[in-house]
């Protein structure tokens, strides 16, 4: 079912009693509250003013500015061909259309400031955004949130879509505070780019992951002539190591070096400390190596934020992190969670969290449908996507769960035959003896050769889950997510494997 044909199907339902009458005229109340001014809420925002075109919102976020994309900031905003592009926030998209990171829609948005907020007698309808503010307490029982200067509003439904806070390493104490950074916001980006600025800077990226990956080939790309030199640190055998199988995995790394970075895989910081008068910081692996850096950027995951969840007594999801919600993004009656730290249960895959763009946007849209009208009962079942660019080679996008423990199943363009995944990454092994009988000509880890710049040109990754597909990897394959999207969830079949994989076009080149 596509995500418009839900719409039509559910576009008969009547507002939520949020918006009506009985307390509309009540001083600092507001029937629709969006805790944090992020892409769920923007997406929440959006979706509650089309069912319901007279709702007043307020959004309240701690950042200084509102909605943003935060994709760009480890990507497209690092290819920039000038720097006023980047000043004003911009960026070329890849089909190189200019466009600004701060998300903009059909609604008008007022900015509001606290002195503002004391004049407003009554919500009245639109949409008001809070900037610079943090929400220090929920109260469910009472309907009513506190902000951290004490003033206290009352809520008909609210969302709590707080995003998370990066994780850091201990470890990095030892460099001083202003020589490592975390890298979320924008404000984090500013602080970066504007060391990467200056000539000969080494900075070091600890993390393998989405973004210690994407940061590190950006950065690499931005300082290429001014002698910036990266190097990244993770403990994996490759870049993507928790999400791709372990050959793909090791085949990023080759391209993410050929972009100049020095990678260190298999490495963990043991040990840090500040060199030349404080200026650099010097870091030892486990195995004694030591490099120095002008500056370190830590992106070793992130948690869920349920810093006000917690202290308001929402049920937490202590396995994957964040809140407990249902299918329909419900946490308690009159709260909705979406994006980066809502814990929901998937009809088709279980109970998931998932930190994505396109998960926020979904969600958002899920959970404000159903802020604006009591009788829908909306299920979040619209599988999101994510997607990366890693230099000019790598492109994917993907739908489900990519897990690298998980046994899978590649289809690649190079070689006309189903190749098998990576077996020692496999801890099923039922899963990967499915994936053998698939196998016309097994690949490997080993066999691949990662001078070989065609191997990976162009191909598809199945990974399976008690034999069934649980998540579906593109890469460099575009526009291909709403055939992904109907075969998530089936079981994997090897005799079919090759209608199954048809639509992606995989051997037409
Ligand atoms: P956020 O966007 O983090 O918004 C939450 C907001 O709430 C924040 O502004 C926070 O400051 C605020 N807040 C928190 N607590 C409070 C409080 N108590 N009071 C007031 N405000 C509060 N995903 C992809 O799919 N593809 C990509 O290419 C991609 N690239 C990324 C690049 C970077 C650099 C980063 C950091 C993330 C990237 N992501 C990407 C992930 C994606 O951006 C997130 O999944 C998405 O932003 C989540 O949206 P959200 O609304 O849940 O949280
Ligand atoms: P991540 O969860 O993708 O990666 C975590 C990484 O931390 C691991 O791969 C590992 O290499 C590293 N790590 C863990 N412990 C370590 C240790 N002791 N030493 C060195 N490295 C260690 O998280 P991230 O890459 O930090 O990304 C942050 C958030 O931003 C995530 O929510 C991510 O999904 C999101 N993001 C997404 C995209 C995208 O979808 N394209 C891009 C950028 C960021």
């Amino acid at each position: 079912v596509t995500q418009e044909a839900e719409e039509v199907e559910e576009a008969e339902t009547a507002p939520a009693a949020a918006s009506t009458a009985s307390a509309k005229h009540e001083k600092d109340f507001y029937p629709y509250i969006l805790i944090g001014a992020g892409t769920a809420s923007f997406a929440a925002m959006e979706a509650i003013r089309e069912k319901d075109s007279s709702a007043a919102i307020l959004i309240i976020g701690n950042e200084d500015i509102g909605p943003y994309m935060r994709p760009p900031l480890s990507k497209e905003m690092w290819f920039n061909k000038s720097e006023e592009t980047t000043e004003n926030l911009s960026f070329k998209d890849w089909q190189g259309k200019e466009r600004n990171i701060v998300l903009q829609g059909k609604e008008k948005i007022d900015a509001l400031n606290q002195e503002d907020l004391e004049k407003i007698e009554s919500a009245e309808s639109g949409v008001k955004l809070l900037t610079g503010v943090t929400v220090s307490d929920l109260n469910v029982a009472e309907q009513s949130i506190t902000l951290n200067n004490g003033k206290v509003l009352k809520y008909g439904k609210v969302l709590l879509a707080t995003g998370g806070v990066p994780k850091t390493l201990l470890v990095l104490k030892g460099a001083g505070a202003d020589k490592v950074s975390t890298f979320r916001s924008v404000e984090d980006f500013k602080h970066l780019h504007s060391l990467v600025k200056s000539s000969d800077k080494k900075i070091v990226v600890v993390g393998g992951g989405f973004l210690g990956s994407e940061l590190a080939v950006a950065i690499s790309h931005y300082g290429k002539d001014k002698n910036v030199k990266v190097t990244q640190i993770f403990p994996e055998d490759g870049n993507m190591g928790l999400v791709f199988p372990r050959y793909l995995s090791k085949w990023t790394t080759s391209q993410v070096e050929q972009e100049g970075v020095v990678v260190k895989a298999n490495s963990r910081v043991a040990s840090t400390k500040t060199v030349n008068e404080g200026k650099q910081v010097e870091l030892t692996l486990e195995n004694g190596e030591k490099v120095v850096a002008d500056h370190v950027v830590v992106a070793v995951g992130i948690e869920a934020n349920v810093e006000l969840a917690k202290k308001a007594g929402l049920e937490l999801d202590e396995i994957r992190g964040g809140v407990a919600v249902n299918a329909e993004l419900q946490a308690r009656h009159n709260v909705y969670c979406a994006g980066d730290m809502t814990s929901f249960h998937d009809v088709t895959l279980g109970r998931r969290r998932v930190e994505h763009y396109d998960n926020a946007i979904l969600g958002g849209r899920v959970a404000g449908q159903n802020m604006a009208s009591d009788k829908l009962h909306k299920t979040y079942k619209h599988q999101s996507m994510f997607w990366s660019d890693l230099g000019p080679h790598i492109g994917y996008e993907a739908v489900g769960i990519l897990d690298s423990k998980l046994s899978t199943v590649s289809i690649w363009t190079k070689k006309p035959t189903v190749a098998e995944g990576d077996k020692e990454a496999t801890d099923a092994p039922s899963d990967a003896a499915t994936a053998e009988r698939a196998t016309a000509t097994p690949l490997p880890a080993e066999a691949v050769k990662v001078e070989d710049k065609e191997k990976y040109n162009k191909g598809l990754v199945l990974y399976l889950k008690d034999k069934k597909i649980v998540g579906l990897l593109m890469w460099n394959n575009f526009g291909k997510v709403e055939d992904a999207r109907k075969i998530l969830g089936q079981v994997y079949d090897t005799e079919k494997v090759e209608a199954l994989v048809k639509p992606f076009g995989i051997h037409e080149e």
